[in-house]
């Protein structure tokens, strides 16, 4: 038991480490704070569902 409890702080410290806010790298839709499917095309910075939402009034549209 003693090596699982070892395992489990092991990926605490690693979710961590990459749920933390340090990094050049680590890019965050600047309207929801995700980090998930965040693009950076266009100089957005905004996630894909966002701009599923927002899209619209900033001039993107769908292909029919
Ligand atoms: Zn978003």
């Amino acid at each position: 038991m003693a090596k699982k409890k070892e395992k489990n702080e092991a990926e605490i410290k690693l979710k961590k480490f990459f749920t933390s806010k340090k990094g050049k790298g680590l890019r965050r839709c600047v309207r929801c704070g995700t980090t998930k499917g965040v693009i950076r095309k266009y100089g957005l910075n905004i996630c894909r569902r966002c701009l599923r939402e927002i899209g619209e009034s900033l001039g993107f549209y769908k292909h029919q």
